[in-house]
């Protein structure tokens, strides 16, 4: 086992997005020295780090420089360059191992290490030519197998000839072609396996997509207690299999009242953030912890149920958001990543609503993301 990471030991982080940001202040929380590697000057960890290494994220020196000054470098975006990876794994601790980035950023490598270890997943296909076939039936989803976020490198395709043409639109890259379910509900389930070895799982989350965006996640999820036990099986079944280390978020779909799996995140998810303001500990701590070695947090829910609604750019179509309409209620906070353009569907913030049950953290969520653009 490891010797624990401990402060003032140094951080680093490649990428300096949001998820980046809530974890460095985790860790500055901590007592941490933090340093992000990321090349957007005004990327929203960038301010939160102590050290800000405005290069990209393989650029060999600033990737030394991130390897020998920190204890343990982690990541925070869906692609990180695995050679990137394997250079800082040279150097220090990496954790999620390059290994399990690897799967899970390509959904090739990643539907076939779910399928190899027994893990329920929906009917797919791998379609790589110009005249693939396969017998899969339609309508179908067919998934760019890299770079893909936010719903985008996807097309709703209704038969063979649809689906070739969608494949040369997505740039006739290795893609995936998964059949479109009838889900009755998406749920996540954001877990943490410490290189000590301990594991821990927040409550399950119940999501809303938008065009492919997470819109709505409410926690506790709606589920059954054998589902909701269920899904820390599988979560807890993926971190054994590849002796994780970090937060680990799975994605869920609920069929016929069964679990499949959709996808693997190697990091906090956006269906976690809630955990920031209603939890005994938040999903970035908890990486925090489970990187460095450390024993895991508490959680438990701080109050019986919670609501994250994101913004998106599109709210800023008629002007600044009404930002102090949020504090008119203590049962609601705000969370803005620091984002400079606020441009369509891209992820700016966040709002969390806290109530006794789901049904009325969900309003008062919904009701606060409405007043922001209330004009009286
Ligand atoms: P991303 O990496 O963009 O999150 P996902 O594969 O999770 O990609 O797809 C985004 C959303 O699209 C999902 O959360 C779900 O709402 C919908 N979706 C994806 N795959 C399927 C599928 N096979 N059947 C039905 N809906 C799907
Ligand atoms: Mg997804």
């Amino acid at each position: 086992m490891a010797t624990p990471i401990v402060p003032p030991a140094t951080i680093g982080m490649l990428g300096g997005g949001q998820l980046g940001r809530y974890a460095l202040m985790a860790a500055r929380t901590m007592g941490y020295r933090t340093i992000v590697l990321e090349p957007d000057p005004y990327a929203p960890a960038g301010s939160v780090a102590d050290l800000h290494l405005r290069a990209a994220y393989d650029d060999p020196d600033a990737l030394r420089r991130l390897g020998d000054e920190c204890a343990v470098v982690t990541t925070e975006f869906e692609n990180p360059p695995a050679a990137s990876l394997e250079l800082l794994a040279r150097r220090t601790r990496v954790a999620p191992s390059p290994r399990a980035v690897a799967i899970a950023q390509d959904r090739i490598a990643e539907k076939q290490f779910l399928a190899d270890n027994g893990l329920p997943i929906g009917p797919y296909a791998v379609v790589d030519r110009a005249d693939a076939d396969p017998e899969l039936g339609y309508p179908a989803i067919l998934k760019t197998a890299r770079l893909g976020y936010d719903g985008k490198g996807q097309r709703l395709v209704t038969d063979g000839a649809e689906m070739r043409a969608a494949w040369r639109t997505l740039g006739s890259v290795p893609c995936v072609l998964e059949r479109a379910l009838l889900f009755q509900t998406e749920l996540s389930i954001v877990v943490a396996r410490s290189s000590s070895g301990g594991f821990a799982a927040f409550p399950v989350a119940e999501n809303r997509h938008v065009d492919g965006v997470l819109d709505v996640s409410i926690v506790p999820a709606h589920v059954s207690r054998r589902l909701s036990d269920r899904a820390v099986g599988l979560a807890m079944a993926i971190t054994d299999v590849l002796s994780y280390v970090g937060v680990l978020a799975v994605e869920l779909f609920v069929v016929d009242g069964e679990l499949l799996i959709n996808e693997l995140a190697p990091r906090p998810h956006n269906s976690g953030h809630w955990t920031l303001d209603v939890a005994q500990t938040s999903q970035f701590e908890q990486q925090i912890r489970a990187i460095c070695g450390l024993g895991l947090g508490d959680t438990s829910m701080t109050r019986p149920a919670a609501t994250m609604v994101n913004l998106l750019g599109d709210l800023w179509d008629a002007g600044e958001p009404d930002w102090a309409s949020v504090f008119d209620d203590p049962r609601t906070a705000l969370h803005l990543y620091g984002k400079a353009a606020p441009r369509p569907g891209r992820k700016m913030g966040h709002l969390t609503a806290w109530g006794d049950s789901p049904t009325e953290a969900e309003v008062r969520a919904h009701e606060a993301r409405r007043a922001l653009s209330r004009r009286d």
